[in-house]
């Protein structure tokens, strides 16, 4: 059978935990033991503590213009990243911000080509466009103005 650690806990009862094999004493109480339950300790308290790794607060702002400044800091960060210099949670959060950035840059030509289109194209009240003052190219799109190439819709 198992022996019960001979110790005593600080109100007097006794340990009750089981004594290591062949000694009187639990691993707790065991002195020549101490050292260990100690370095665990710091360690784990060490673990939670550590400040987290990122970077310096004056670190510049990182371009976003286009896919490729996106993958330029996805590079980085991932070097960072195995250099110990940059905390998992972080470059995770990064990697996450990253992939909905390069989504919004792909919506983003299609806006401006779309604002673009508008401000060549006016939507009148029949829900018809025409083109506006800024089209200079030759009126292809005619609004129905009862006029021009639209004439013979009236007969
Ligand atoms: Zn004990």
């Amino acid at each position: 059978m198992d022996k019960k650690c001979q110790s005593r806990k600080k109100n007097g009862d006794a340990c009750g935990a089981d004594a290591q094999s062949g000694r009187a004493l639990c691993v707790f109480h065991d002195p020549a033991r101490a050292n260990d339950g100690r370095r665990a300790r710091r360690t784990g308290g060490l673990n939670r503590t550590r400040i987290a790794a990122v970077l310096p607060s004056d670190t510049p702002d990182h371009p976003f213009g286009s896919s490729k400044d996106v993958c330029n800091l996805l590079g980085d960060s991932i070097n960072r990243l195995r250099r110990g210099e940059l905390d998992p949670r972080v470059a995770n959060a990064t990697g996450y911000l990253a992939s909905v950035l390069l989504r919004a840059l792909e919506q983003c030509p299609l806006e401006e080509r779309v604002a673009k289109l508008e401000t060549l194209l006016v939507l009148d009240s029949n829900g018809s466009f025409s083109a506006s003052d800024n089209l200079s190219i030759p009126r292809k799109i005619h609004p129905r103005t009862g006029s021009g190439s639209n004439q013979g819709d009236d007969r």
